[in-house]
């Protein structure tokens, strides 16, 4: 297809915005990637599904994406278009069968706004969730968790679009979580997730949800732009102490910097690029393995073309 119906096409398919050669150092919390050929925000979960049917159809690549927290674009960008879900933001509650609470909410509602709503509701369950600044698609798809909690814990059902574009729900039952991860198919987006909270006390989540967030703020190197933990950690030894033990806090390139309050944290001091913070990546990899002989595994999700 040439350059310019691909732009009309896309333009036709999307109520909301839609962003050509976008810089997604705008975008990305660590603050640096090249240019994604398109970034769309659909404001329907109904388009989405003939957005990526169409794409699929024309043989363009694309990604969902939510708040991009745990994303590196490379400085060559990205060849397809990177779906934001980020305006998908219904969310809200209803009585369980179970006898709890049912909690629901679209891929694009900030993980922020369904803890808020978890204690205004005084729902007790996803106190693990604050600080977390993610969305709903990205926690439920990256399995996010915290403090002995994640997302497994709590996830009653998905609703996902496949690359037909067609809507299915999957209950939890049917879905594979493992650490960090859940198991889909590569072209599956997910638009919406319930997720099962129990009554509780309003002054006990609130409280709960406090205690998280100064813990965080105490452990995180919060005053630089980052992606979260770089890697996971493996077995029962953090990979942010053997990160400290090999002597690499502190240790940086460019402005590409292993945090010094935190080993697993690679944050941008600066004007990093995204070839800085990778190559950082690979000395904490390559230095822990000679000292340890553990290979770290990478959490952080690495996409787009070298410059
Ligand atoms: C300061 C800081 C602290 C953090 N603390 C934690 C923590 O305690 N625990 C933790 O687990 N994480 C943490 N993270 C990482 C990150 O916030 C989580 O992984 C979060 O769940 C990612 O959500 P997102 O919307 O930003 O996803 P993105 O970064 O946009 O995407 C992450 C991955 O999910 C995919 N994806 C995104 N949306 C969808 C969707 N709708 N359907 C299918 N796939 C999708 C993307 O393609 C990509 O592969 C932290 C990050 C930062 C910057």
């Amino acid at each position: 297809m040439d350059h310019l119906s691909f732009r009309e096409k896309l333009k036709e398919l999307v109520s909301g915005e839609v962003l050509f050669d976008e810089p997604m150092n705008r975008h990305t919390s660590i603050g640096v990637g090249g240019k994604a050929d398109a970034l769309l925000f659909p404001k329907k979960r109904e388009e989405l599904g003939q957005i990526i049917a169409r794409l699929r159809q024309d043989g363009i690549s694309y990604l969902p994406v939510g708040n991009c927290t745990n994303l590196i674009v490379r400085d060559g960008g990205f060849r397809g278009v990177l779906i934001s879900l980020r305006d998908l933001r219904e969310k809200g509650i209803r009585p369980d069968e179970s006898g709890g609470v049912c909690l629901h909410a679209e891929a694009g509602v900030p993980l922020s706004e369904i803890v808020n709503l978890s204690v205004e509701e005084s729902l007790t369950g996803m106190e693990f969730c604050a600080g977390i600044p993610g969305s709903v698609g990205g926690g439920v798809r990256m399995n996010a968790g915290a403090y002995g909690r994640e997302m497994k814990d709590i996830v009653k059902s998905i609703t996902l679009i496949n690359g037909t574009g067609r809507a299915r729900s999957v209950d939890r039952g049917k879905l594979r979580f493992a650490y960090r991860n859940l198991d889909l198919p590569e072209d599956a987006v997910v638009v919406r997730a319930e997720f099962l909270l129990q009554k509780g006390s309003k002054e006990q989540v609130r409280s709960k949800v406090k205690e998280i967030v100064a813990m965080r703020k105490e452990k995180h190197p919060l005053q630089y732009r980052s992606a979260g933990s770089i890697f996971k950690n493996p077995g029962t030894v953090p990979a942010g102490r053997l990160i400290e033990e090999a002597g690499l806090k502190g240790s940086r390139i460019g402005d590409a910097m292993v945090s010094e309050e935190h080993g697993n944290f690679i944050v941008n001091a600066g004007t990093a690029r995204a070839g800085d913070i990778i190559a950082l990546i690979e000395r904490v990899e390559e230095l822990v393995f000679l000292k340890r002989g553990i290979r770290l595994e990478r959490e952080v999700k690495i996409i787009g073309e070298e410059e």
